[in-house]
C-alpha cells in the first residue's frame, strides 16, 4: 500500500546546518503541493548571513573533521550505508512525492533506487581514480595531485529533487569536499531528509548543509561567498548564464552548469515496429508531465512513417488520466504551479495562432481543481519561429516536422540554442551513426529515450544546455582540482 495521506506527513522545518534543523529569522515564503495547489508549509528564507553562516560551517567542518584528509575509502564506506538508509527510509518517499510532481508510484520505484545507485557509485568513485605521473627525465618527478575544492555550492531545480541533489552532493561528497546544497524553493522538503540520512549513516556534521530559499537571494548568496570554491548548478539555461558570471565576478570558480533542453526526437522510415517507436516518443515527451531537462519535445519523422506514428501517439495521448500524486494509481505528473502552467499554455496559443494545428490536448485537464495537470499535447505545422519550437516549454508539448530526405531530418535535429539528447530511430546502422555525428547534442540515444540507470554514463549538454557534466567519472574528476607538482631528486 503506497498511498498516504497529505495532511498527516511531518514536514522538515527550517535550514540543516552543522547536522542540525536550525530555524533563522527571515522572509516567510510558502509551499505548495503541485497535485492540488495547497500550502503544505512554510519555510524561512536563508539570508546573506544564514548563507554565510552555513558555508563558515562547511569550511570549519573540512578543516576539523578530516573529511577531506581521510582514507578515500573510508568516504566511499560512508556512501555506501547513506545509499543503504536513503532505499530503507519511510519518510523519504513522502516528502518527494507530497511536496514534488512525481506520483509515489514513482517515487518508490524509480527515484528512489536512482537516488540510492547515483550515490553507491560515486562511493565506489571514491578510491578508484588517482592523479597521473609524468615521463621526466631521470632526476625529477612529475606527478598530477588531485585534490578537492573544498566547500562546493550546489543548487538544484524542482524536477527530480532527489535525484538532483544526489548528482550533486554524491561526486563532490566522495571527493572530499563539504557541501552547501540550496534546492528549489518548489520542492524543499525531501532534500533536507536526504541530509539527515547522511549524518545518520556517518558523515560528519557539517559536511552537507542545506539551506532553503530563492534564488534571488539564498542562492545569489551562495554563488557570491568567497569560501565556495566551486559552483554546481542544474537549472534553466537563463539562471545558468547569470551564475556562470557571478561565480566569474565574485573569484573565478569553476562551474558545472546542467542546463535547458530542447530535444530531438528523429524517426526514419525504417525505425521498426510503429508500436515501439510510438512507445519511446510518448515517454520522451510525457514523463514527469514533460518537466524533464532531457525531455524529447521535438518530432522530427520522415514522411512515410509519419501518419502511422502520428496516429498512434494520438490515440495513447488520450490514455492519459491525472491523478493526486500520493495516490499510488497515479502515474502522471502535475506541472509545478500554476505559473509553469500558464507559461505552456502561452505556448501552445502563441503556436495556434502562428498556424499550428493542435493535434490532440493543448489544455489543461477539466476538474483538477489547483493541481495543474497538462493534457499531453502534439502540434503540427508548427511555424518555424514559433515558441514552441525556439524555446523549451518544460510541459508535455510535441511539436511534429516532417521530412523527406536524411539530410533535411539531420539539419532540423540540431537547435540554434539548445544541444542536450537526441533520439535517433532508424534500423540503419550507417544513418544512425551518421546522425549522431551530425547532430549538436552531450548525448545522443539510438533507437531508445532517456538515460539506462548505469551512471557510468555522464550527462551534459553542449551550447545553451550547459557546461560540464553530471554523472559518470567526470562528474567525480570535476569535483577536484589537479595540482602539478614537479621534484628534482
Ligand atoms: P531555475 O533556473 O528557475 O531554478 C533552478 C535553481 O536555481 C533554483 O534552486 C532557484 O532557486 C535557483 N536560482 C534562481 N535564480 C538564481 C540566482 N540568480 N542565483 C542562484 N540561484 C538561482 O530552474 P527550474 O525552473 O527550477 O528548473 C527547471 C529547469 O532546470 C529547466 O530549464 C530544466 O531543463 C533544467 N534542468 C536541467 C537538467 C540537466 O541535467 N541539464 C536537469 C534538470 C533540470
Amino acid at each position: 500500500m503506497l498511498s498516504f495521506d497529505p495532511d498527516k506527513v511531518s514536514l522538515p522545518d527550517g535550514h540543516y546546518i552543522a547536522g542540525q534543523r536550525r530555524q533563522c529569522p527571515g522572509n516567510r515564503f510558502a509551499v505548495k503541493r503541485p497535485s492540488d495547489g495547497r500550502v503544505a508549509g512554510e519555510l524561512t528564507e536563508a539570508s546573506a548571513g544564514v548563507v554565510d553562516d552555513a558555508v563558515c560551517v562547511a569550511d570549519r567542518a573540512l578543516k576539523d573533521s578530516g573529511w577531506a584528509s581521510c582514507s578515500p575509502r573510508q568516504r566511499g564506506a560512508v556512501l555506501q550505508r547513506w545509499a543503504t538508509l536513503i532505499e530503507a527510509d519511510s519518510q523519504l518517499p513522502l516528502l518527494e512525492a507530497l511536496g514534488s510532481t512525481r506520483p509515489i508510484f514513482d517515487v518508490v520505484h524509480h527515484e528512489i533506487p536512482f537516488t540510492a545507485a547515483a550515490i553507491r557509485f560515486y562511493a565506489e568513485c571514491a578510491d578508484k581514480y588517482s592523479g597521473d605521473v609524468f615521463p621526466t627525465r631521470d632526476a625529477s618527478l612529475g606527478m598530477l595531485v588531485p585534490e578537492p575544492y573544498g566547500v562546493i555550492g550546489a543548487i538544484t531545480p524542482w524536477n527530480f529533487p532527489l535525484s538532483m541533489a544526489s548528482w550533486k552532493c554524491g561526486p563532490a561528497l566522495a571527493a572530499g569536499n563539504a557541501v552547501v546544497l540550496k534546492p528549489s524553493e518548489l520542492t524543499p522538503y525531501s532534500t533536507i531528509r536526504l541530509a539527515e540520512l547522511a549524518v545518520e549513516a556517518g558523515l560528519p556534521a557539517g559536511i552537507l548543509n542545506i539551506v532553503q530559499g530563492s534564488g534571488a537571494v539564498s542562492g545569489s548568496a551562495l554563488v557570491a561567498h568567497p569560501l565556495v570554491r566551486k559552483v554546481s548548478f542544474t537549472g534553466s539555461t537563463l539562471t545558468g548564464a547569470r551564475i556562470m558570471s557571478d561565480a566569474a565576478y565574485h573569484g573565478m570558480k569553476p562551474v558545472t552548469l546542467e542546463l535547458g533542453g530542447k530535444s530531438p526526437q528523429l524517426v526514419f522510415d525504417d525505425a521498426g515496429e510503429v508500436t515501439d517507436v510510438a512507445e519511446r516518443i510518448l515517454r520522451g515527451f510525457t514523463a514527469n508531465g514533460g518537466q524533464a531537462c532531457v525531455a524529447g519535445t521535438r518530432l522530427i519523422v520522415q514522411r512515410g512513417i509519419a501518419d502511422a506514428l502520428i496516429s498512434q501517439l494520438i490515440t495513447r495521448c488520450q490514455d492519459f488520466r491525472p491523478g493526486l500524486t500520493w495516490d499510488e494509481n497515479s502515474r502522471y505528473a502535475p506541472v509545478i504551479d500554476r505559473r509553469q502552467a500558464e507559461k505552456i499554455q502561452q505556448i501552445v496559443d502563441a503556436a495556434s495562432l502562428q498556424g499550428g494545428e493542435i493535434l490532440v490536448g493543448g489544455q489543461r485537464f477539466a476538474d483538477t481543481g489547483d493541481g495543474y495537470f497538462w493534457q499531453p499535447t502534439l502540434i503540427a505545422n508548427v511555424s518555424p519561429d514559433s515558441p514552441a519550437l525556439q524555446e523549451e516549454i518544460f510541459g508535455p508539448v510535441l511539436t511534429i516536422q516532417i521530412f523527406d530526405e536524411e539530410e533535411q531530418g539531420l539539419a532540423l535535429a540540431s537547435h540554434p540554442t539548445y544541444g542536450l539528447c537526441a533520439g535517433v530511430h532508424t534500423k540503419n546502422l550507417d544513418r544512425a551513426l551518421r546522425a549522431m555525428r551530425g547532430i549538436a547534442a552531450g548525448t545522443v540515444w539510438i533507437n531508445r529515450y532517456g538515460r539506462s540507470g548505469d551512471f557510468i554514463i555522464p550527462t551534459g549538454g553542449f551550447h545553451g544546455s550547459g557546461i560540464g557534466k553530471d554523472l559518470g567519472r567526470q562528474a567525480f574528476e570535476a569535483c577536484r582540482r589537479y595540482k602539478s607538482v614537479l621534484i628534482d631528486f
